[in-house]
């Protein structure tokens, strides 16, 4: 099931519709997303991201799980949206649970990407104006 997310700014005019997720749509998509959760766990073992990211996912090895589903981010020097692979691990242990997010970079100006949070009102990509809205949210 996917999530699409439309955003519409009255000020410009500027309306656009973005699908995230998908997990159990397709076979490509889940292909897709395996090998992401592979490459982000290889390039963490071979220190890429510095050496204690690689000491605690070697050690915790079956506990970390990681998530490499699509979501939508923004740029916040550039407004752009993007659809992104979250690049993301969690690891439970008995009293917290640590999640490391990896950078995401910007693909129009390189600036780091924010994950949207989902919040109802945030800036145009066109007018850059505060007033973009999140006009619906649906299901694919
Ligand atoms: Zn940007
Ligand atoms: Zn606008």
């Amino acid at each position: 099931m996917g999530t699409s997310y439309k955003y519409k700014c009255d000020e410009c005019g500027y309306e656009e519709e973005f699908f995230v997720g998908g997990r159990l749509m397709t076979k490509d998509y889940k292909k897709r997303t395996e090998e992401a959760e592979e490459e982000l766990r290889s390039a963490v073992l071979y220190g890429k991201y510095g050496e204690t990211v690689r000491q605690l996912i070697k050690n915790e090895r079956e506990k970390m799980y990681v998530n490499c589903d699509t979501d939508l981010y923004q740029c916040m020097e550039c407004r752009q949206f993007s659809v992104q692979i979250a690049k993301e691990m969690s690891l439970n242990q008995k009293d917290f649970t640590l999640t490391i997010e990896f950078r995401h970079e910007c693909p129009g100006c390189h600036s780091t990407l924010l994950r949207k949070t989902r919040g109802s009102i945030t800036f145009c990509p066109k007018c850059k104006m505060f007033t973009a809205q999140l006009v619906s949210i649906g299901k694919f």
